[in-house]
C-alpha cells in the first residue's frame, strides 16, 4: 500500500524532532504533528527556561561574594517580570529555530492535536494521514495527587508564567523539579519551604550527596520539612493559601507548587483504535527497538517512562531514525553511565553507581570522599562546602561512580562520564595530572580511602 509518509511523528519535542529530522535526512518522507509548542517540554517548560531561572537565582549569591573581592555592590533588587519577559523572548527565538530546522530538513510540520485512527492512520485538523510507521513522542505532564484544594496548587507548567514572584512558597516533592525550583525561588528572595513525604529527598541519588545537599540548602535558609505531606489547601479571602498538613499542623503561604512526578501524555491520542499496550505505570510498553505491541507504531522519550531526560529522548530518536532508514549505521542506545545533574544551587552532578547500589549489586567498594570549601569562597563569608566522591570496585579498581555537590557540578560531570564509559580505573584517575587551581582536580587527587 502507498502511504502518504514513511514516518509520522506525533510530538515535536526532544525525541520527536530528533527522529523526524534525521529520518528525513536519511531520505524518508516524514511528517511531525505538534499541538502545543515546538521543541516540547525541554524548550518551553523544562530544561531551558529552568536553567535560565537558575542563572537568574544565582546572582543574589554572586553579589554577596563580590564584596569579599573589593567590589561595592549598590542596592540590588530583582524584577521577576523582566526575567520572565526576557525568558519568553528567548524561548520564542528557539521555537522558530525548531521550525526552521524541521523545514530545512524537509519534514512536513502539521500544527494541531494528532489522534491515532488505526495502525497506519493519524487524524489531525480533520484530515487523515497515512504512514508506514507512526512514532509516539508525546512526552509527559505534571501529576498532582488528589486532595481537597488541589486546584489551588501550581505545577512546573505554571511556574514559568507566574505574574509575580510569590513572597512565600511551599514546594512539594523531593525529586529533580522540587529541588531545582526550591533553589530558584530561594535565590530570588522568596521565603521558600521544601516539603517532602519521605525521610530525605532525591531518592535514588547517592546517600552522601542527598545528605550534603540537605545541609547546604539548610545553611542557605531553605525551610526543609521532611516526613511531611499536605492534607488540604484552602484559599482565604485575601488570596492567602491555608495549608493543613497530615500531621495536624497548618501553615499559610502565597503559593503551593507541586513537583510530584510526571505521567505519560496520552490524552485523546486515539489509543482505543490500535493495539498499543501500556505498562503497569501507564507508560507505553516498547521492545528494544521502541516498537509497541502494534508493530507499525513506535514510541520514545518520556512517554515510555525509561529515563525521562532530554539527551536520552534524543538518543532514542536517533536510534529509531537509524534503525528504520539507515540500518547500517544503527547502534542501540546504551543506558549505562548516563550522567545527570540537578541544577540546584549548589548543583549535583552524578554518573555511575551510587555507593548503596554498588554494594547492593555485590561490589566490594572503596569510597573516596572529599569535602572542602571552594577557593572562590575563601575571601567571602560563605561557608558552603563542596562534596566529591568516588565509588571504586576493590577487585577490578574500576571507578563505578562519581558524585559531586558543588558549583558547576553539572558542567564537570560530563567529562567524568566519558572516563567511566571508557572503563577508567582509579589508577587512571590517579595518573591523570590535575588542572590547578580548580575544584575539579580533587577528582584526580583523592588518595585516602574514606571507607
Ligand atoms: P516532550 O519534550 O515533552 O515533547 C512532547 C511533545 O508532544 C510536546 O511538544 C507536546 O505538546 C506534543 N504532543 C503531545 N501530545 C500530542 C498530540 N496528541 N498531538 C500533537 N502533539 C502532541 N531533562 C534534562 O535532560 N535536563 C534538564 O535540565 C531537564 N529539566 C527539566 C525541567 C522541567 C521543569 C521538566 C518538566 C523536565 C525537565 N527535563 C530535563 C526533562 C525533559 O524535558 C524531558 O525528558 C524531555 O523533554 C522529553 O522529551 P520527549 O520528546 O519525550 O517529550
Ligand atoms: P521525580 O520523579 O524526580 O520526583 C517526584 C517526587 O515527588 C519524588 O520525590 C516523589 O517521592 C514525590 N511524590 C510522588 N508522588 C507523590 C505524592 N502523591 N505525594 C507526595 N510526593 C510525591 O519527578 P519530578 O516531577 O521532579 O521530575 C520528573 C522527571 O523530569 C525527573 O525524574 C527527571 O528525569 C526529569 N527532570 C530532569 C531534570 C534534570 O535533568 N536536571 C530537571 C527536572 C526534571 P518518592 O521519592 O517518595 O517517590
Amino acid at each position: 500500500m502507498a502511504y502518504d509518509f514513511d514516518l509520522f511523528v506525533i510530538g515535536a519535542g526532544s525525541g520527536g524532532v530528533r527522529a523526524a529530522r534525521f529520518s528525513a535526512g536519511f531520505g524518508a518522507r516524514v511528517a511531525v504533528a505538534e499541538s502545543r509548542y515546538l521543541g516540547g517540554t525541554c524548550v518551553n517548560v523544562g530544561c531551558v527556561p529552568k536553567k535560565l531561572l537558575v542563572y537568574g537565582a544565582h546572582f543574589s549569591e554572586e553579589f554577596e561574594h563580590a564584596k569579599g573581592f573589593g567590589w561595592t555592590v549598590g542596592e540590588t533588587s530583582f524584577d521577576w517580570s523582566t526575567l520572565i519577559a526576557n525568558k519568553d523572548r528567548e524561548i520564542h527565538r528557539l521555537n522558530e529555530i525548531y521550525r526552521n530546522l524541521l523545514k530545512s530538513s524537509g519534514v512536513t510540520l502539521i500544527e494541531g492535536h494528532a489522534r491515532l485512527r488505526g495502525p497506519h492512520e493519524v487524524e489531525i485538523n480533520g484530515q487523515i494521514h497515512t504512514a508506514e510507521h507512526i512514532l509516539i513522542a508525546t512526552g509527559g505532564w505534571p501529576q498532582v495527587p488528589e486532595f481537597p484544594g488541589r486546584e489551588h496548587a501550581i505545577t512546573s507548567n505554571d511556574a514559568f508564567f507566574l505574574d509575580q514572584l510569590p513572597k512565600r512558597i511551599v514546594v512539594v516533592g523531593g525529586g529533580y523539579i522540587a529541588v531545582e525550583f526550591a533553589s530558584i525561588f530561594l535565590g530570588m528572595g522568596a521565603d521558600t519551604t521544601l516539603m517532602y513525604r519521605g525521610e530525605l529527598f532525591l531518592r535514588g541519588f547517592d546517600g552522601s550527596v542527598r545528605q550534603h545537599l540537605r545541609e547546604e540548602l539548610t545553611k542557605q535558609g531553605l525551610g526543609i520539612q521532611f516526613n511531611t505531606d499536605i492534607a488540604s489547601i484552602e484559599k482565604l479571602a485575601d488570596g492567602t493559601l491555608q495549608v493543613e498538613l497530615k500531621d495536624g499542623r497548618s501553615l499559610n503561604t502565597d503559593c503551593v507548587f507541586y513537583a510530584t512526578g510526571r505521567r505519560p501524555m496520552l490524552d485523546d491520542l486515539g489509543l482505543d483504535t490500535v493495539d498499543v499496550q501500556l505498562n503497569g505505570k501507564g507508560f507505553v510498553e516498547v521492545n528494544d527497538n521502541y516498537q509497541t505491541s502494534e508493530p507499525s507504531i513506535l514510541a520514545i522519550g518520556d512517554v515510555i517512562g525509561r529515563v525521562p531526560l532530554t539527551p536520552v529522548a534524543l538518543a532514542e530518536g536517533m536510534a529509531v531514525a537509524r534503525r528504520l532508514f539507515k540500518p547500517d549505521e544503527y547502534r542501540p542506545v546504551d543506558y549505562t553511565h548516563i550522567p545527570t545533574a540537578v541544577f540546584s544551587l549548589p548543583n549535583i552532578g552524578t554518573v555511575g553507581l551510587t555507593e548503596e547500589d554498588a554494594k547492593k549489586a555485590g561490589h566490594q567498594v572503596h569510597v573516596f570522599e572529599s569535602r572542602f570549601r571552594p577557593m572562590k569562597l575563601s575571601l567571602t563569608d560563605d561557608q558552603e562546602r563542596t562534596l566529591m566522591k568516588l565509588v571504586v570496585d576493590v577487585n577490578t579498581d574500576k571507578v563505578l561512580g562519581c558524585h559531586m555537590v558543588g558549583p558547576d557540578a553539572g558542567e564537570l560531570i560530563q567529562s567524568l562520564a566519558i572516563a567511566l564509559k571508557a572503563g577508567a580505573t582509579k589508577r587512571i584517575f590517579d595518573d591523570t595530572i590535575g588542572v590547578h587551581p580548580t575544584a575539579a582536580e580533587e577528582f584526580v587527587t583523592m588518595r585516602t580511602v574514606t571507607r
